[in-house]
């Protein structure tokens, strides 16, 4: 495999690649990830099952249209493909610190600056995943519909057929049919989004740059990417002021926050089962008791 990767790297870089050292490194939820490097060059590489190509080319991808925004750093993809039984992505290694002053705000403003960047359609051009579950990006006008249909709708016909029925299910419906209540007066413009914003997909480069890394990227809402980097553990507060300051959100956020979070937590009880199970049902009563 490693010869084939490295074969790979080479074509890619245009420069030959033999590396001297390979070596697994922890932290990630879904992919076996690796150091290779070289004497000169180092690439981290990510690797799953063959049938995995696919998901990684849409990272791939993701990370492009971030990078080609010049608005925030991502790892630039190298290549991807598929050696012995194993689909991999290759992307620039980067060296993490643990941050410094202003890093937290200065991730803020370049947020804020990634998500003024806009398509004509909510969605994106090609699927993609949050974690292993499928994500539906299928483009549309009309946003509510958007998150009624392609997020919370498919994460609940996912739980029903994971076994998830009753409660869930009954109340999930009586929440997607009063979707147009969480926004009165917004109709958010499709910013481009990181999709899968939590804490632990983000960083900062020893050279002081902030980095936003294993996206699942499409257009929407932006209150959805902020929504989500409060649901695990939150982000700096430096951070949201820093955004507010050069994007300021609507009122109606505190609401929608919930709205937003719900699809994070369905998809948690769709790969993980049982504790989400009553989270998500505590959100739709929530969620429900605001609309009422
Ligand atoms: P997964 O898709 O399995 O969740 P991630 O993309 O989140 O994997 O990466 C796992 C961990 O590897 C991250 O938490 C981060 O610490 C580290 N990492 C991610 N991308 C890079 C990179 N380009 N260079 C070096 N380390 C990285």
């Amino acid at each position: 495999m490693w010869q084939h990767i490295s074969r790979d790297i080479s074509a890619a870089t245009g420069e030959a690649f033999f590396p001297g050292v390979i070596r697994a490194v922890g932290g990630g939820c879904i992919n076996s990830a690796y150091l290779i490097k070289d004497g000169a060059r180092r690439f981290f590489v990510k690797a799953n099952r063959a049938a995995g190509l696919a998901l990684f080319e849409a990272e791939a991808e993701g990370l492009r249209e971030i990078a080609l925004t010049g608005e925030i750093r991502v790892p630039i993809p190298v290549c991807t493909g598929v050696a012995v039984d194993s689909s991999f992505l290759v992307l620039e290694f980067l060296d993490f610190s643990a941050g410094g002053k202003g890093l937290a705000e200065e991730l803020g403003r370049q947020l804020a600056g990634m998500h003024r960047v806009t398509a004509s359609r909510h969605g994106w051009r090609r699927d993609n995943a949050i974690g292993s579950t499928p994500q539906i990006n299928a483009q549309a006008d009309n946003w509510p519909e958007f998150w009624r249909d392609r997020r919370l709708g498919y994460q609940f016909a996912l739980a029903a057929q994971k076994g998830y029925k009753g409660t869930l299910q009954r109340q999930g419906e009586r929440l997607l049919v009063r979707i147009d209540a969480f926004f009165p007066g917004y109709a958010p413009p499709p910013s481009l989004l990181h999709g899968d914003l939590w804490s632990g997909n983000y960083g900062f480069t020893h050279a002081g740059e902030p980095v936003i890394f294993d996206p699942a990227v499409y257009y929407g809402d932006r209150e959805t990417d902020l929504a989500m980097t409060e649901l695990f553990g939150g982000f700096p507060p430096d951070f949201y002021a820093a955004y507010r300051e050069v994007f300021p959100l609507d009122a109606g956020y505190g609401i929608r926050k919930t709205l937003y979070n719900l699809y994070h937590i369905l998809n948690h009880l769709n790969l993980f089962g049982g504790g989400y199970l009553m989270q998500a049902e505590e959100m739709i009563s929530k969620l429900l008791s605001e609309t009422m």
